[in-house]
């Protein structure tokens, strides 16, 4: 592989004031396709690149991305969570975007290469990790609207401490009823980028009322819960746990995987199926609701403390992050950072 050094180091940032993507590191992975074949990795400086204004992407959208973190220890061993499972997933996007996929381990071993350059870059502070954002764009010049001849493949790095600037505080959802985020045979379940651009409307309103989060419910009749942002959404009804099923709208979450499994093992009632907003007010009202979180690589676990649906607000939980939430997270995160053995086998090492 071709690696080009930078010939001047950033100065890294603190990392007690890292944010969620602010900064970046001092080089990234590049991949070309052209003339149906994708060429060599490369490692390059990390800077802007050359954009022709009729690049496919700026025009039609035809682009997807990825989320993962690498962890580094206080002994310096630096570890990925899951990586094979967002390239699995990520050439399922392209898939459906009708994008070119790849060689996921050619793809990952350059990766690993990069990591390993970036080393000095990886935080080591609890709730801090080295974010990993792989994004495959349309870079063929035409405005006739097809599938992109040419792609661009890159993965850049940012150091990040906690999604939310309120860490583990619970968050504010209102539930979204008149705008969709995706609906059954659009690209809800792939993870590209159009989906966020239709999401932003509802996220912006549902900010503008002091909510953190816009709660999406289905596309076709607006009464099925889907996810929030970026985030899978989970409930406890008593003792079950209640994931909505993937039907096609929703994003296969890799957290919302781990969640599911680490439940199962721990002997806990999941179900993944379809919950209306009947049922969740339901159970409200009965006093069954007893948690509710979602699940994403950037926060991991996320507490609801509140959601607002048709001018109903739900207090969950007191407004406190709850038991199973409080396990979910303290096992998976400890999971990543070694506090407990990978049972499952999701932690690989970049030696
Ligand atoms: C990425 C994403 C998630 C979370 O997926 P993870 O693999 O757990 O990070 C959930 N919903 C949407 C819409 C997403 O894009």
């Amino acid at each position: 592989m071709k690696i080009t050094l930078s010939k001047e180091l950033k100065q890294k940032p603190d990392s007690s004031k890292l944010g969620f993507g602010k900064y970046f590191t001092d080089h990234m992975l590049v991949m070309d396709y052209e003339n149906n074949a994708w060429k060599e990795p490369e490692i390059v400086p990390y800077a802007p690149f050359q954009i022709a204004p009729a690049m496919n992407i700026l025009h039609y959208g035809q682009g997807i991305f990825e989320g993962a973190k690498a962890y580094k220890n206080s002994e310096g061993k630096i570890t990925v969570f899951r990586i094979d499972d967002n390239f699995k997933r990520m050439n399922k996007s392209a898939q459906r975007m009708c994008m070119p996929t790849f060689d996921a381990e050619v793809v990952k071993n350059a990766l690993f290469e990069l990591i390993k350059i970036e080393k000095d870059w990886i935080p080591t502070q609890p709730g801090t990790a080295l974010y990993i954002r792989p994004t495959l764009i349309a870079s063929e010049e035409v405005l006739g609207v097809h599938a992109s001849k040419k792609y661009k493949f890159f993965i850049i790095l940012s150091p990040v401490g906690s999604y939310y600037a309120h860490g583990l505080t619970p968050t504010k959802i209102l539930v979204e009823e008149h705008f969709v985020r995706a609906s059954i045979g659009g690209t809800g379940e792939a993870k590209c980028m159009g989906n966020y651009a239709a999401s932003l409307l509802g996220g912006e309103l549902a900010n503008s009322k002091g909510y953190d989060q816009a709660l999406w419910l289905d596309g076709n009749e607006h009464k099925y819960v889907e996810e929030v942002g970026s985030m899978n959404m989970f409930f406890v009804i008593g003792d079950e746990v209640v994931t909505p099923a993937l039907v096609g709208s929703i994003l296969d979450g890799i957290t919302r995987r781990s969640c599911i499994e680490v439940l199962k093992k721990y002997g806990y009632k999941v179900s993944e199926r379809r919950i209306s907003m009947d049922e969740v007010v339901e159970a409200y009202e009965k006093g069954q609701l007893k948690e509710s979180f979602g699940s994403g690589t950037a926060a991991v676990v996320s507490p609801v403390g509140l959601i607002t649906y048709r001018g109903k607000d739900m207090i969950i939980n007191d407004g406190k992050m709850g038991e199973i939430t409080s396990f979910l997270y303290d096992r998976i995160t400890g999971i990543q950072s070694e506090r407990y053995e990978d049972e499952f086998g999701w932690v690989t090492e970049i030696k």
